[in-house]
């Protein structure tokens, strides 16, 4: 081995020892080291949008008006992933502030949550032409800033809305009748599926299992907050 390691080698052993003999028997890690497992420029929510940029990966940029990347706390325990922009969010650029979204903010205030305490973002983050569903080439496209979203917000539950968002997240076919109800994990995140607010509108007698959904994330918000 070379001489220079062989002393930095001895070096080191003898400021450990010295550690010891001063009472110290650990060193605890850098507090840069989980700045340092993420890339460079996916630590911030800012950094995430910068590269998202003007983005034009994917068909529904043609038809956008504009991007609606997410709000919200940005240290968020529970963050709500929808299917993607309708009319009003692709005018104001935030997520669910259509009727949709109304319904959303009630269904949040009704378990004690503010909507700004929470991070709200889409699987897809432009609006699909009237309201088509995303199609698997756009919400290829879209993933890699969600899954950035995630990783800077690290948020303890994920509360999937409706079919599109929950079948993306848990990477399944499975119908969301058979997934809400249940508590997934992914990657040490809860994941709780439940009913789209849009879908709540057209099936209100729906609701009580969405209340159900609720009670459940409070229950595991509680000891997080
Ligand atoms: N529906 C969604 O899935 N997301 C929104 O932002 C609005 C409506």
């Amino acid at each position: 081995m070379d001489e220079n390691v062989n002393e930095m080698i001895s070096d080191l052993k003898s400021y450990l020892g010295y550690l010891k003999e001063m009472g110290i028997s650990f060193l605890p890690a850098s507090e840069n080291n989980s700045e340092k497992a993420i890339p460079s420029g996916i630590r911030t929510l800012a950094g995430v949008r910068k590269e998202l940029g003007d983005c034009e990966r994917c068909k529904l940029h043609r038809t956008r008006r504009t991007i609606v990347f997410g709000e919200g706390n940005k240290e968020a325990s529970l963050m709500l992933i929808g299917e993607a922009p309708g009319y009003d969010e692709d005018v104001q650029g935030r997520p669910f502030v259509g009727k949709a979204g109304q319904l959303l903010t009630k269904i949040l205030q009704s378990i004690n949550l503010p909507r700004e305490e929470v991070y709200i973002t889409n699987i897809v983050k432009c609006r699909p032409p009237q309201n088509r569903n995303p199609q698997p080439d756009e919400i290829q496209s879209c993933n890699p800033f969600l899954v950035k979203q995630i990783t800077v917000v690290q948020p303890k539950i994920i509360c999937a809305l409706g079919s599109f968002s929950a079948q993306t997240l848990l990477k399944t076919d499975t119908k969301i009748t058979a997934l809400r109800g249940k508590v997934f994990d992914l990657e040490g995140i809860k994941v709780i599926p439940t009913y789209h607010p849009a879908f709540l509108l057209r099936n209100p007698e729906r609701k009580r299992e969405v209340w159900e959904d609720m009670k459940k994330i409070a229950e595991l918000i509680q000891p997080i907050k």
